[in-house]
């Protein structure tokens, strides 16, 4: 059983599965390699003075990886909350299951819709349908976040990324049963 199931390896993604796997939970995610991102150019990333969107996504799955994230490529077609945590079905006729899953699938919201996950009507520009999420990333279904462009946030990777990690540092904390920090220290 995985602790944290993440839906999408985009910013919001692979952000959210570098917090949750450096934070010694099984993270697994699955991801359909569509990611808007990959079509970008990036110059107002804090921190970063300019990098490619495929460089910018290639490195944020390369660093979840490094603290043990698991990938899976694949389309997930439903989410089913039960029991025993959250079954996830993909395309492909596999199944997974974990405690918590995260959805970050971007600008597709066919997963959240055929999981019968509460939708609200897009604020930004071209998001049409997105997740109605709480403030800390939760949905209307229990153990089921959203973060990113699928939870209706600003278009921007410096905003979905830090959104996944603000929902992972929530999702994290309700696992652990106290608000979780991860801060490492400068070695002298
Ligand atoms: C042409 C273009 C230029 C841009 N330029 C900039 C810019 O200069 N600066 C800036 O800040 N932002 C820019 N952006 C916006 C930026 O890409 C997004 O704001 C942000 O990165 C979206 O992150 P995300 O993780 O929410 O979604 P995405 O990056 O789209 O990632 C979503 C991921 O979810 C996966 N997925 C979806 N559904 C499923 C499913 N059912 N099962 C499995 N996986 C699934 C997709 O394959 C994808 O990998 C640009 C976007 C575009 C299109």
């Amino acid at each position: 059983m995985n602790d944290i199931a993440i839906i999408g390896a985009g910013p919001a993604g692979a952000s959210a599965a570098i917090f949750a796997a450096k934070a010694g939970k099984k993270t697994l995610v699955i991801d359909s390699d569509q990611s808007m991102t990959k079509r970008a150019w990036l110059e107002n990333h804090y921190g970063v003075a300019e990098i490619s969107g495929p460089d910018l996504v290639e490195t944020g799955k390369k660093q979840a990886a490094k603290f043990g994230a698991e990938f899976v490529t694949a389309k997930a077609a439903k989410l089913t909350a039960g029991d025993d945590g959250i079954t996830i079905e993909t395309e492909d006729g596999a199944s997974y299951q974990a405690s918590h899953v995260i959805v970050a699938t971007g600008v597709f919201a066919d997963l959240a819709e055929a999981s019968g996950i509460r939708m609200k009507p897009g604020t930004e520009p071209r998001i049409k349908t997105v997740i109605d999420a709480a403030a800390d990333g939760k949905t209307n279904i229990d153990r089921i976040w959203a973060a990113g462009t699928a939870a209706g946030v600003s278009v921007h990777t410096i905003i979905t990324a830090g959104d996944g990690a603000k929902v992972a540092i929530n999702v994290i904390s309700e696992i652990n049963g106290e608000r979780y920090v991860d801060h490492d220290v400068l070695k002298a």
